[in-house]
């Protein structure tokens, strides 16, 4: 089997490289690593450089022309996402949730109005959505969720409460999951999903500090929000397929491996410049997450390939998003492994090494394996749908 790329994706890529380098400013890295959470300027920058992005229709590649799109082949996503990993280019989660999961699910369920709207509007850099799924009693059990959404008039009018919900705070609209029929036999059932206006009356956002002290998440409470009922998306009471299909988009991972890459070149560069490259013990486990990163790129693959014929990745995307997740785990504690005491320490410190990624990585990496569904979550999905293992009782 041949991973390499064609001589036009390699061409591809010397024109996206090359563009990265004219629109990224300075000031971006400057700012150093995950600063767009953090400070207005980071945001701004981020949001700057995706309209731009949007403007090529390179934000959402894969979309069909029509919605902001550049009907990309698969290889040429690829290729394009692995540069903005490698550039450190000014998109994160924030840019997958509304481009990657919500706009290919309302792109699936939708109606012509709300792919106008909705779909085009991620594709150009336009709109920024937050996930509303969790709730302090529905987590992985999400099926538990109680925010209501009941109807009155042309109206839903919801209550309830969503905790987790990343990026809240900045975004423009939630991609809710409430529940429409309290009184289904089963609890997967009378779950709908819908578009909600953040400036809408009666919701309030309160900010989570996370364990790097940044505010990326957020406990959102919804007062009687009044939507119209033109925001449900696809069929009432039938959202948790449109749920499910969302949180496979979530755990298909693309470009991350170009970024695992780039983490790899420090450690390498650390070691040499700490001149313990030739320690045997660090050499073995440097090569081990180089290892690691290579099963991780092309597990990544397999789910590109897979949406690529028309097919919809399930427990593939599981064990991508899982291998993924470890990686990360992995490469930190092979970075505090290379950088020693130095690993620790913060950007802010006058001795820190290479803007305190790896401390930001040992701290970020706690909470990986836990967005989008847990790997307990993800080995039980592999287990059942892959394994064709029992269905767990809940
Ligand atoms: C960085 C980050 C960003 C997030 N962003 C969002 C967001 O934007 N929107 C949103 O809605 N949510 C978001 N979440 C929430 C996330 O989806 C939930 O935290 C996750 O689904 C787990 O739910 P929980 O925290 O309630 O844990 P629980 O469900 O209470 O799980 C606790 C532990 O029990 C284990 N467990 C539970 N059930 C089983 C089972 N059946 N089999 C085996 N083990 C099990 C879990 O694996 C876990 O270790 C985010 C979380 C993180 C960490």
């Amino acid at each position: 089997m041949d991973f390499r790329f064609t001589e036009e994706e390699e061409t591809f890529r010397k024109e996206v490289k090359a563009w990265l380098k004219e629109v990224i400013p300075q000031r971006w890295y400057d700012l150093g690593p995950g600063i767009w959470e953090e400070t207005e300027e980071g945001w701004a920058i981020s949001r700057t450089f995706q309209k731009q992005l949007g403007q090529k229709g390179w934000l959402a590649p894969g979309y069909p022309k029509q919605y902001g799109g550049s009907e990309m082949t698969i290889g040429k996503q690829l290729v394009l996402s692995e540069e903005l990993a490698r550039s450190d280019a000014p998109v994160s989660v924030e840019t997958a949730i509304a481009v990657s999961w919500v706009g290919p699910t309302i792109m699936l369920f939708g109606n012509d109005e709300q792919k106008d709207k909705y779909v085009k509007g991620v594709a150009t850099g336009d709109l920024v959505f937050c996930l509303g799924y969790s709730e302090t009693e529905a987590g992985s059990d999400l099926a538990s969720l109680k925010t209501s959404a009941v109807e009155d008039g042309d109206e839903f009018v919801i209550n309830g409460q969503k905790i987790w919900t990343s990026y809240a705070h900045y975004a423009d609209y939630c991609w809710l999951a409430a529940r429409t029929d309290p009184t289904a036999p089963r609890k997967y059932d009378g779950v709908s999903m819908l578009i909600v206006d953040m400036k809408s009356p009666g919701i309030t956002v309160r900010p989570i500090i996370n364990i790097l002290e940044r505010h990326s998440f957020n406990e959102v409470f919804f007062d009687n929000v009044r939507i119209p009922k033109e925001n449900l998306v696809g069929e009432k009471d039938k959202g948790w397929y449109e749920l499910m299909i969302a949180l496979d988009h979530e755990r298909s991972p693309s470009g991350g491996a170009a970024g695992f890459a780039k983490v790899l070149e420090v450690l390498v560069d650390v070691a040499k410049k700490r001149k313990i490259d030739k320690d045997p013990n660090i050499r073995q486990k440097i090569a081990q997450v180089a290892v690691a990163m290579e099963v991780s790129k092309v597990l990544g693959y397999r789910v590109a390939w897979m949406y690529s014929k028309g097919l919809h990745p399930n427990y593939e995307a599981s064990i991508s998003i899982m291998k993924a997740s470890e990686t990360l785990r992995h490469q930190a504690e092979v970075g505090a492994a290379v950088l020693g005491p130095y690993a620790h320490l913060r950007r802010e410190s006058k001795w820190t090494v290479e803007l305190g990624v790896i401390e930001r990585m040992l701290l970020s990496c706690l909470s990986i394996g836990i967005g989008g569904g847990t790997n307990e979550i993800q080995r039980n999905i592999v287990a059942q749908r892959g394994l064709g293992l029992p269905r767990q009782k809940m």
